[in-house]
């Protein structure tokens, strides 16, 4: 079959350094076509049009082993390669760098064996797609000015995962910070417009009275003799300085008088102020919006964390194993046990206060469940305790009696609260739905810096 479609499409594969590369110079390729035999995508054109689309074909196909394609185009091309998303750019006749990037990035898809359920959300796939693309680079997904965009910042792979330009899918990126998947670095802070969302703002001082840009601002003399307060141009006589008032020269500042303030006056209306207000015009859509109502906005980099690694090779272990699952903080015990060894090491070296927290409930009752039903209490139960958590923390569940959670950095206060709450709730619970049996819920704690020390002491 491989040397059936090599024959028939003869010039398009081409090898080099045992890797098969292929070799597309227009938007008309069927990918699928294709896709258990590259290893390299060549984008043999100038047109940068033709690059952008080639690309979103690529970025937006739901197979992780076509979106995920390490895609190269000829060093001619002018614009930035990070800009159009390209893994790197070559001459004709040299691929070495684009075989050794080749290989880097595939050896790390060859780790990859989630795949991304085409039946999830669309946001949770740019979520997994977005992880996958960092980890298999080894890049962070970083904020690139472009002037074209609503924002002034692309990122270039979220971009080719849908059309061009829209900032929307950027919220999954912070959903995907929420889930302890990425971890943001904030690089700058735009304000937008508060009817259309633009940054294309023009800032300008308005006249406090009727609204007009037409200002000019003039300095305020004080003559210190007469105590006369009056602008700048009420003292000009011959281009000296003449008191209106007393008629005296005005000869050194700081001894015969002071410059005490600046004030505006309007050419429209002729008001005379020391107060203007800042106010902010649309180009794009031409609102006209007072300061306060202008929304800052953040702008990150964004980096896989270690839990991030282990969502892009093995899938969202949490989600899949409790289907009903809807909360994000909830995770399979496997994966956490993962996350906890390398939570613990991090806080060893960082020396933080990250907790971990043991519960345990002792109950009969629930120990003669049939295992269906343990199984549907198991979940519920450590639902419940998910949802006193904030988002960056982190429960699972190892069986009906143990449950293990992370707390990021809590307040002493927070933890301390938390503790107390799950321990009176799921007492009262427990008392309230297994009447007459002896259940009791131990919880205990410990810094997670600490846990390694348990272990081996
Ligand atoms: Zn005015
Ligand atoms: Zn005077
Ligand atoms: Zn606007």
């Amino acid at each position: 079959m491989l040397t059936v479609l090599r024959n028939n499409d003869k010039g398009k594969v081409f090898e080099y350094e045992e890797l098969t590369f292929l070799k597309v110079n227009s938007t008309q390729f069927n990918l699928q076509d294709f896709s258990a035999y590259i290893d390299a995508i060549y984008i043999d054109t100038g047109s940068l049009d033709t690059i952008q689309t080639v690309l979103q074909k690529i970025r937006s196909n739901p197979d992780n082993l076509l979106f995920l394609l390490p895609v190269f185009a000829p060093k001619s091309v002018t614009n930035n390669n990070h800009e159009l998303g390209l893994d790197g750019k070559v001459d004709n006749s040299d691929f070495f760098m684009a075989a050794q990037r080749t290989r880097s990035i595939q050896e790390k898809i060859s780790h990859i064996k989630a795949e991304i359920n085409t039946e999830q959300f669309f946001e949770n796939q740019v979520q997994i797609k977005a992880i996958q693309f960092a980890y298999t680079r080894n890049m962070p997904l970083t904020p690139l000015r472009n002037r074209e965009s609503k924002t002034g910042y692309i990122y270039p792979f979220i971009d080719n995962i849908s059309s061009r330009k829209q900032g929307g899918l950027i919220n999954q990126l912070d959903s995907a910070v929420n889930k302890g998947w990425m971890q943001q670095e904030l690089q700058d802070k735009i304000n937008v417009c508060p009817s259309c969302n633009d940054t294309y703002l023009h800032f300008r001082d308005t006249c406090s009275s009727c609204g007009s840009i037409d200002l000019k601002y003039e300095e305020i003399i004080h003559h210190f003799k007469c105590a006369h307060v009056a602008p700048k141009s009420s003292f000009l006589m011959n281009d000296r300085l003449q008191c209106p008032k007393c008629d005296n020269h005005l000869r050194h500042i700081g001894i015969d008088y002071d410059k005490p303030s600046e004030i505006t006056i309007c050419n429209t209306c002729s008001h005379q102020s020391q107060e203007t207000h800042m106010k902010a015009h649309c180009v794009s859509c031409g609102t006209e919006s007072d300061v306060h109502e202008i929304e800052t906005r953040s702008i990150y980099k964004y980096s896989i964390t270690s839990l991030g690694i282990q969502v892009a090779i093995h899938g969202n272990m949490g989600t899949e194993q409790e289907e009903d699952n809807n909360s994000t903080n909830l995770v399979g015990w496997q994966l956490f046990q993962l996350y906890k060894n390398q939570e613990t090491q991090r806080s060893m070296m960082l020396d933080n206060n990250n907790r971990f927290i043991h519960v345990h409930i002792q109950s009969d009752m629930i120990s003669k469940l049939n295992s269906n039903a343990k199984d549907k209490f198991r979940v519920e139960m450590a639902q419940i305790i998910a949802s006193y958590l904030r988002p960056e923390d982190i429960i699972s569940a190892e069986n009906v009696f143990n449950y293990e959670l992370i707390l990021i950095q809590p307040t002493d206060y927070f933890a301390d609260d938390l503790m107390q709450t799950l321990q009176y709730n799921i007492e009262k619970m427990l008392g309230d739905n297994l009447q007459n049996d002896k259940t009791s819920v131990n919880i205990s704690w410990d810094y997670l810096k600490n846990l390694n020390k348990q272990q081996t002491g």
